[in-house]
C-alpha cells in the first residue's frame, strides 16, 4: 500500500522490502518512546472469503507484546481498526472470544464497523470523515481477483475470482483448473482463503486432471476438506484456531505456540525448497 504520501500507512502484504521499512518505523517510534499505532484489514464485501484478519490481529498482539518488553507499552495508543462490526467472527465464537479478552487484558482500542475511506498521514480516514490518528498504520486489504483476470475470457465472480466447480474445474470449461486465493471458493458462511486450502485444491485440482486424462470418472471435491486453520502467534505465545463444520475453537498456547508457529514457518521454507523432505499429509 503506498497511498498518496503516507509513509505512515503500510500494506503488509507489499514487496519484501515493504518489511525493513515497517520495522524501520517502529524502531523510530520505539527511540520516541511513546506513539500511536493503528492495526487493521479491510473487508471485501463481495466475497467474505477473501479476508486476512489472523494476520493483523498477529501483528498488533506482536505489536504489544514487542513494546512491553521494552517497557514502553503505557506510552503507546494501540488500536485494531475493520469496517465489519465484528472482525474475526469467522474463526467462530470461541476465537472471537478470546479475542475480545485480549484486547481488553492488552488494552487495545477496537474501532470496527466503519468502512476505510483513505490513509493519510495523520492517520486513517473513515467514510464519516472521522480519522483515527496514526503515526504508524499497518493495513492488510482484502483480497480481489487479480488484474490479469479481467484481461481474460475465464468466467469470474463478481469479486473477479475464477469461478470453479468443486473439482477446481473453471465453469464452463473441460480442461482449465483453478485452485487457491484465485479461485471463488464454495462452502459454509465461514470459509476462508487460507495457504492449505490452497494447497489441498492443488492436490485435488492435480488428481482430477489425472483421473480426466487417464479416462476416469473419478473426481476429488475440496469443499468437504474445508476448514480453519490457524496458529496465531502472539509474540509471547500463541492460539490454536480451528473450525470447520462439527467444531469451532480456539486454544490458548502461552509459551509454546510462538516457538512452533516459528518453527512451522522454518519447516513451510526449507519444504518448499525441497532442502528437507515433507511429512506425510503436512
Ligand atoms: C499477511 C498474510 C498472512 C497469512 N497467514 C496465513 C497463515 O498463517 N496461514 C494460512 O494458511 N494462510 C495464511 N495466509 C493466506 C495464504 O498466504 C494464501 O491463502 C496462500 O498464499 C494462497 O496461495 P496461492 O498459491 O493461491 O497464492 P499466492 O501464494 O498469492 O501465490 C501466487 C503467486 O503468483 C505470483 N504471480 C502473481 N501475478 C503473476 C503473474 N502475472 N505472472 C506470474 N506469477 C504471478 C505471485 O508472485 C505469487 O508468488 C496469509 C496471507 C497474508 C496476506
Amino acid at each position: 500500500m503506498q497511498h498518496k504520501g503516507q509513509e505512515n500507512a503500510f500494506s503488509i502484504c507489499s514487496k519484501p522490502e515493504t518489511s525493513i521499512a515497517i520495522r524501520d518505523r517502529i524502531d523510530a517510534l520505539i527511540e520516541k518512546g511513546s506513539g500511536k499505532i493503528a492495526i487493521g484489514f479491510g473487508g471485501n464485501p463481495k466475497d467474505k472469503s477473501a479476508v486476512r484478519g489472523g494476520p493483523a490481529f498477529e501483528l498488533i498482539f506482536n505489536i504489544h507484546n514487542l513494546l512491553r518488553k521494552k517497557k514502553l507499552r503505557d506510552n503507546f495508543d494501540l488500536t485494531f481498526f475493520a469496517p465489519m462490526e465484528s472482525p474475526g467472527e469467522r474463526m467462530g465464537p470461541k476465537s472471537l472470544q478470546m479475542i475480545e479478552s485480549m484486547f481488553k487484558k492488552y488494552k487495545i482500542t477496537k474501532h470496527f464497523g466503519k468502512k476505510i475511506k483513505s490513509f493519510e498521514p495523520s492517520g486513517v480516514v473513515f467514510d464519516d470523515d472521522s480519522v483515527l490518528k496514526s503515526e504508524l498504520t499497518l493495513f492488510i486489504p482484502a483480497s480481489a481477483g487479480h488484474i490479469v483476470l479481467k484481461n481474460s475470457d475465464l468466467p469470474l465472480t463478481e469479486a473477479g475470482l475464477i469461478k470453479i466447480d468443486e473439482t477446481c474445474l473453471v465453469t464452463g470449461t473441460n480442461n482449465i483448473y483453478a485452485a487457491g486465493d484465485i479461485a471463488a471458493i464454495e462452502g459454509p458462511k465461514w470459509k476462508a482463503k487460507q495457504g492449505h486450502i490452497a494447497e489441498l485444491m492443488g492436490r485435488q485440482a492435480a488428481y482430477n486432471i489425472i483421473m480426466s486424462e487417464t479416462g476416469s470418472s473419478i473426481r476429488k471435491s475440496y469443499k468437504e476438506h474445508l476448514n480453519i486453520l490457524c496458529i496465531m502467534d502472539t509474540g509471547n505465545g500463541a492460539a490454536f484456531v480451528f473450525r470447520n463444520d462439527n467444531w469451532a475453537f480456539a486454544i490458548p498456547m502461552p509459551g509454546l505456540g510462538h516457538w512452533l508457529k516459528m518453527g512451522w514457518g522454518q519447516y513451510a521454507k526449507l519444504t518448499k525448497r525441497g532442502i528437507i523432505p515433507r511429512f506425510p499429509g503436512l
